[in-house]
Order: structure tokens, then C-alpha cells, then sequence
């Protein structure tokens, strides 16, 4: 089986951190106080990831990552709202002064808030306000094409955004976590496709 080449060298990092994850014997000795001394005054963190709130994908524990190694935003159903005055301060930090590698957008299976897309009544008004006024839509024949639609759909907008438009050296990214079976999969932009990341490519 050959390869897959990733665009840089965070990328790599991410897959190896996930194999690791996947095979339980995460490497990390990060978020702990032992790096404390190291991180104090400076954080270069290769990657930014879009996640969703769901409490079942937390992005440090699936690509095993160290302290300043990635950056997380979090909401509900992984968006990228340019209306989101949060979501766009760290969006812009993340690109113009740490400079990261990668944008990724982190979707997730049995999402919750994706299914509730299809009706939003009967919510409270605060989650009804912000699935129907993040500009979301449950786009798909099944469920889970609309939660890998829903991943497609944010990298679109982060592609319209000009800060990233400008930025040199930037790689953006569509991933979807499997909750049930812990597999990662990532959307191929040369391909246009959809394929698990290999789990066994670089064991050890
Ligand atoms: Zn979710």
C-alpha cells in the first residue's frame, strides 16, 4: 500500500497523533503541568481545528497532541458563521499571527445537532437561534452524507474569507470522526472523495 503524502508537516503530525489515538497508546505527555516551563512564553501551534461541542470528540485526544500544538474553536455543529464575532477573532489569529499550517474542520458522526437541522421547532430558543441563524442546512439523501455535507460547507466558507484567501501556506481541511468506531476519515479535495486515514501506515 503506498503512502498517503500530506501537505505539510503538521498534517503529518496529526495522522501520526491519531494513529497513536486509535491504537490507544497515545505518546503525549502534554496538558500536563511538566511543560509548563516550556510554553510559557510562546505558543506555535501548527494547526486550528473547528469542532463540534459535542463532549465525545475532543480534538487534543484524537490527534494525541502536546501543549501549543493545535488551536481548538468549538460550537455546535462545527461552524464557521462569519457573522460569529469569536469564531472570526480566532479564526484571524489563528492565521495572521500564529501563522498555523492547517485549517481543519472536524466533523462528527452521530451529531446531534446535524439531525436537529431538519426541524428546528420545538427547540429552545437559544439552540433554535443559533442552528437556524448560523446559515446550517441538513444538505443530503442520508444522514450521514449531510454531516459530511455540513463539513464541505464550512470549508466553502472559509475559502470566500479574504484574510485566508490571502494567506500564503495555508491548508485547508475536512475531517468527520467516527464516534462508534473511533476512524477518521478525510476528504480528499484532489479526489473529491471521501476515504478513512489508514491507521497502520506509520505504526510504532
Ligand atoms: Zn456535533
Amino acid at each position: 500500500m503506498s503512502k498517503t503524502t500530506y501537505p505539510n508537516e503538521g498534517m503529518h503530525q496529526l495522522v501520526d497523533g491519531y494513529r497513536h489515538f486509535f491504537k490507544g497508546n497515545p505518546p503525549r505527555k502534554g496538558f500536563c503541568a511538566l511543560h509548563a516551563e516550556q510554553i510559557t512564553h510562546t505558543q506555535n501551534p501548527h494547526s486550528m481545528v473547528i469542532s463540534c461541542f459535542d463532549s465525545r470528540v475532543c480534538p487534543e485526544a484524537i490527534f494525541a497532541t502536546n501543549d501549543g500544538h493545535i488551536c481548538v474553536h468549538r460550537n455546535m455543529l462545527n461552524q464557521v458563521d462569519t457573522q460569529d464575532a469569536s469564531m472570526m477573532a480566532s479564526l484571524r489569529f489563528a492565521v495572521e499571527s500564529l501563522k498555523v499550517q492547517n485549517i481543519i474542520v472536524l466533523g462528527h458522526s452521530h451529531c446531534n445537532a446535524v439531525d436537529k437541522l431538519k426541524d428546528l421547532t420545538h427547540l429552545p430558543a437559544e439552540i433554535s437561534a443559533w442552528l437556524g441563524g448560523c446559515g446550517a442546512k441538513y444538505r443530503g439523501n442520508s444522514y450521514e452524507e449531510a454531516v459530511k455535507n455540513n463539513v464541505l460547507d464550512q470549508l466553502d466558507r472559509l475559502r470566500k474569507i479574504d484574510f485566508i484567501r490571502r494567506a500564503e501556506n495555508l491548508n485547508l481541511e475536512g475531517m468527520l470522526f467516527h464516534i462508534n468506531t473511533g476512524r477518521l476519515e478525510r476528504f480528499d479535495a484532489q479526489q473529491n472523495r471521501w476515504g478513512l486515514i489508514d491507521t497502520e501506515e506509520y505504526a510504532g
